[in-house]
């Protein structure tokens, strides 16, 4: 039997490694850039947050995390998640060679700390007699007849029994995210929902943002839309030329400025104290001879501190003993509760993952087969599903691509 996949990405490779455990199965990988893993390069900053010790879903484990996909379904990961969890997949890596480490967040990471590793291992277990890897082969056009799927990629035309469409997202289109999966898979009847990027940095027409270019800060960060709060999350912000950025937004990213409001993001910049405190630190600094720009030294980076007291009103270049007391207040009031106006999100070419995708309505969770085309499969995130941030998608890729790539390597009864 022959088991066509597509896309030699996370999932892709994963499903090529379970499929050919079957020695009468003939795997066939087609990857369209001259090596595979290209976007599992770049994960985690070059680290690799692999997976998630908290993946697990919440039903059958009430004391979990919260559900941590989306997706117009997103229950139908569930399966794929609950076979192949993350202790399963760091066993699954260690069979490979490689060595995980899991930090206190819950992120796995490769021990070696790169992200080169995990590709590394990936490669090497692919060196099997029964897969072949075609690199630099980019598949045009998949078609059914007779019961036999006829692959067609820039150089031939092959046929397999069954295929797996393992073609990821568009999200990180430098990395190699492209539209490709959607279309093989819609020329094949299925369909598609709108796609969006999400774990991505946000744009503001704030000039703050730009003066603030570079400096990270812990926060709070509420998204609200017509004043109602949709998202919070607490972590790490990173402002940059046309936004923000950093964990804690791309935590709260997913839904931003997708429907009509004001939309904006408002920052708690000293998460865990207590307004009451600041205004007696803040007041207590009248009796020094503290330079105005030195109001918020050695509580905020100095020049998100600076920023903070010239939207309060704090004039630039004077004492703080001579600064107004309301203005004072008004200092305190802004570093609890600094509202950043947001206009978009990035485009994809930004984003880590795509929100949308192929409905999942129309595809088996148990066995990842589509209901339509009978011996087609799909995995990773050409499917409308994503995770959050913190190895959530790459989990996703793991598990759903081992399933897919098992169920197709089997040979029916
Ligand atoms: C910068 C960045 C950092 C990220 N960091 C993390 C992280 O730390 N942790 C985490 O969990 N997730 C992270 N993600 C998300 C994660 O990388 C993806 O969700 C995951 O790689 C999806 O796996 P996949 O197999 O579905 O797709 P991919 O890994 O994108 O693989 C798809 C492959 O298919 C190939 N392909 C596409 N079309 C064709 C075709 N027609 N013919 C042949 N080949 C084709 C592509 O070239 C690609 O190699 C990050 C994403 C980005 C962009």
């Amino acid at each position: 039997m022959i088991v066509g996949i597509i896309g030699a990405g996370a999932s892709g490779m994963a499903a090529a490694l379970e499929a050919a455990q079957n020695e009468n199965t003939q795997v066939i990988l087609w990857e369209r850039q001259a090596r595979v893993g290209r976007k599992l390069q770049a994960t985690g900053n070059g680290r690799c947050n692999l997976t998630n010790m908290n993946v697990r879903p919440r039903i059958e484990y009430p004391d979990a995390a919260p559900w941590a996909y989306h997706g117009t379904s997103p229950g139908f990961a569930k399966h794929a998640l609950l076979h192949y969890g993350a202790e399963n997949t760091r066993q699954w890596f260690l069979r490979l060679g490689l060595y995980t480490v899991a930090e206190e967040s819950g992120r796995v990471y490769p021990f070696s700390d790169q992200a080169n590793s995990v590709v590394d291992v990936l490669r090497f277990a692919l060196e099997k007699p029964n897969i072949r890897l075609l690199c630099g082969r980019e598949v045009k056009k998949v078609v059914k007849k007779d019961g036999i799927f006829a692959v067609t990629d820039n150089e031939e035309t092959v046929t397999c029994d069954r295929v797996i469409v393992a073609c990821g997202g568009i999200a990180g289109s430098k990395l190699g995210g492209t539209m490709s999966g959607y279309q093989i898979l819609r020329s094949l009847g299925h369909r598609c929902t709108k796609l969006r990027p999400a774990l991505v940095q946000l744009k503001s027409d704030w000039s703050g943002c730009q003066a603030l270019k570079g400096v990270r800060t812990q926060c709070w960060a509420t998204i609200l839309r017509d004043g109602k709060p949709v998202a919070q999350s607490r972590g790490e912000l990173q402002f940059t030329e046309y936004g923000i950025s950093g964990p804690v937004i791309f935590e709260i990213s997913r839904d931003v400025c997708q429907e009509k409001g004001e939309w904006v993001c408002r920052l708690d910049l000293l998460p865990g104290f207590h307004e009451e405190d600041l205004e007696y630190e803040l007041f207590r600094r009248k009796n020094t001879n503290l330079s105005s720009d030195d109001l918020l030294t050695g509580i905020l980076h100095n020049r998100l501190g600076r920023v903070i007291s010239k939207a309060a009103g704090v004039k630039a270049g004077g004492f703080v003993r001579d600064i107004p007391d309301d203005v004072l207040r008004e200092v305190c009031r802004l570093v609890m509760e600094f509202d950043i106006h947001l206009t978009e999100p990035m485009g994809m070419d930004s984003a880590q993952v795509t929100a949308g995708g192929i409905l999942t309505d129309e595809f088996d969770p148990n066995t990842m087969e589509s209901k339509l085309v009978p011996g087609l499969y799909a995995c990773g995130e050409v499917l409308d599903i994503d995770g959050k941030c913190g190895g959530y998608n790459l989990q996703w890729a793991w598990s759903s691509g081992r399933l897919a790539g098992t169920c197709a390597g089997k040979e029916t009864q």
